[in-house]
């Protein structure tokens, strides 16, 4: 046996963020189909390969939802068919191969709460449910083996993953861009993982981008006096995203380690789902994360 010296162990040092988007197989819940198919996913197969942490962003595609809600709706409040969103989410657990392993959903409020799950079982996992069915738009997972998803219509997903594979799922709307949830889930993350900003990757997932996003003045002048001139377009019209990134940068964030996708909910309903362009009756897409090991 040979011992290696002086070589940190990969998941000490993160690879680079790199989203890209495959199809993921997910089993047929019949047996007696041999019609196994697949959904489009966005994700980092190198931070999977590398840290056993995957990380994913859903389409629409891919469930069994009709309508407003067609196809992949992952959400449970929004009028849906209970027993669709239920194989929905048997879906991309099995595309993502979460197993037995437990699903945690908050009750999102558009708040800056966060809530931490230490455990994938017992008091204290029973705990963080509690707390995160009462409200929360943010999940810090530092044990393995707990998928955290939050579910968006228009709304910013982002992720954040630290050295050593602990994680946050984040939702942000406007409201949770200008109560900096993000930052708020980045610190308690950095506490738990005991790093810093810097080295760790950010996520930054499908929202409605700024040319689809009118907003009151009030919106505008929130943002200005959140971050300035980021993420501010004109004086109805404002970037989460800009505002996002900037806010991780002034706390440490390092650039090249922020990744975005580009595409816009609004002008890209066909892919997912949009608040804005469906009048308010949709369904939900979602960012989900879980650790192996
Ligand atoms: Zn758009």
């Amino acid at each position: 046996m040979v011992e290696q010296f002086h070589t940190p162990s990969s998941k000490d040092v993160l690879p680079r963020p790199r989203l890209v988007r495959g199809r993921f197989a997910y089993s047929s819940t019949d047996d007696t189909s041999s019609n196994d198919s697949t959904m489009p996913l966005v994700t980092d197969d190198r931070l999977f390969d590398q840290c056993g942490i995957r990380v994913a962003f859903t389409e629409r595609e891919g469930g069994v939802s009709k309508g407003c809600y067609s196809s992949l709706d992952l959400a449970t409040h929004v009028n849906d068919d209970p027993g669709a969103v239920e194989e929905n989410r048997r879906r991309l657990c099995a595309a993502l191969d979460v197993g037995d392993d437990p699903l945690v959903v908050p009750r999102q409020v558009h708040g800056n709460h966060v809530v931490t799950f230490t455990s994938d079982r017992g008091i204290a996992f029973d705990e963080a449910l509690n707390e995160a069915h009462e409200g929360a738009d943010a999940l810090v997972v530092s044990a393995p083996h707990v998928a955290a998803m939050l579910c968006f219509a228009d709304c910013t997903p982002v992720i954040l993953v630290a050295p050593g594979g602990m994680f946050a799922v984040v939702h942000a709307g406007w409201r949770g861009v200008v109560a900096h949830v993000v930052v708020n889930a980045l610190n308690v993350l950095c506490r738990a993982a005991s790093c810093s900003a810097l080295s760790c990757n950010a996520y930054i997932g499908a929202h409605i981008r700024s040319e689809c996003f009118e907003v009151g003045s009030e919106v505008v002048d929130r943002f200005r006096a959140e971050f300035g001139d980021a993420g501010i377009r004109d004086a109805r019209h404002v970037e989460m995203g800009d505002a996002l990134r900037a806010d991780l940068m002034r706390h440490g964030v390092d650039n090249a380690r922020i990744v975005e996708l580009e595409s816009c909910t609004h002008c890209s309903n066909d892919r997912f789902f949009s608040y804005r362009a469906q009048h308010g009756v949709c369904g939900r897409h979602a960012a989900i994360a879980i650790r192996s090991n």
